[in-house]
């Protein structure tokens, strides 16, 4: 949520190297961030969890042909169903919450209370209000594995921890908390339109310490969660393509150059379309403090790609 108190506005200056990745290839999360170069698959360090930079998620930003392809996908896909395609989801979203964390003799760390869990899923639902999208949690689970707790997005150990606790994809959204810090990372999702070819991995996964009241400062209110859930319903971060027209095919979001990192009041303008940046939007980068929106367009798109990907919900 937006605060009133004064706050340090931070223009990005680097739009994130975009993976090269095509629709159903493996994620990869994002690899030339000096955040993420002082990676370690060190364990026991106290210091776990608390080594967020600035915010990076994992999510692959597409191509602009991979967008052209994902579009032109789901346009065929949306007439073939035809008058068969819902107009609305037919209630919640069922989540099965898989808590994944690392307890030996001599160290623990992301152990989540069902209480921190429950704020999470009521997070979701007051920010998702208004959009035809809510959640219900349907299940939690509680695994200690150090490594799944460590994984990498892309590893093996990503694929081993969701086969082996991941619920139905196509009638559950499936959320992980792990620890993603040591990669520099706060979260990661998959898109709707690659549930039919990777089933399996098919869910969001972000940082324990994401969560509301966690210690991932400024990243500590729940929006990870809500950002990356965004991706997991079809939407694009709105600096998707940058200034091209498309951007990130939602009308009601302006386009922006690059992400914008931190908090301020004074909206910047870093495209020649019209509007300014939509620098509160969930699915910039902005602090948790500052994001507090989804649009009618955005809302309209994430019930287009459910109904249309996700129609087992
Ligand atoms: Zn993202």
């Amino acid at each position: 949520m937006r605060q009133t108190s004064a706050m340090l506005g931070v223009a990005a200056s680097v739009m994130l190297a975009a993976c090269a990745v095509l629709i159903g290839t493996p994620t990869t999360p994002v690899a030339s961030n000096p955040v993420a170069t002082h990676a370690s698959a060190s364990h026991g360090s106290s210091a776990r969890g608390l080594r967020h930079g600035i915010r990076i998620c994992g999510t692959p930003e597409l191509t602009a042909a991979d967008v052209d392809l994902v579009e032109r996908f789901t346009d065929a896909e949306r007439r073939k169903l035809g008058k068969r395609a819902a107009a609305a989801l037919s209630g919640p979203i069922p989540v099965a919450f898989h808590c994944v964390y690392f307890d030996d003799a001599f160290f623990s760390l992301g152990l989540l209370t069902q209480l921190e869990i429950q704020a999470q899923i009521d997070l979701l639902n007051s920010t998702f209000a208004g959009t035809g999208v809510s959640f219900v949690l349907a299940s939690t689970s509680f695994t200690n594995n150090e490594d799944w707790f460590s994984h990498f997005p892309g590893s093996v150990d990503e694929r081993n921890m969701k086969l082996a606790l991941g619920a139905d994809p196509n009638e559950f959204l499936n959320i992980y908390t792990t620890d993603l810090s040591q990669w520099g990372l706060l979260g990661y999702a998959t898109f709707p339109w690659d549930l039919r070819r990777k089933p399996d991995l098919d869910g969001v996964v972000v940082g324990f310490d994401t969560l509301p009241g966690g210690s991932a400062v400024p990243y500590d209110e729940g929006d990870t969660a809500v950002h990356e859930v965004g991706h997991w319903c079809g939407l694009y971060h709105t600096f998707q393509g940058s200034c091209s027209k498309r951007n990130d095919n939602v009308s009601d979001t302006p386009a922006e150059s690059a992400a914008f990192y931190g908090c301020t009041f004074v909206q910047p303008d870093t495209c020649p379309s019209a509007g300014l940046d939509p620098i509160f939007n969930f699915m910039d980068y902005t602090d948790d403090a500052c994001m507090d929106e989804f649009t009618p367009g955005q809302a309209a798109r994430m019930i287009k790609m459910l109904t249309t990907y996700r129609k087992g919900l």
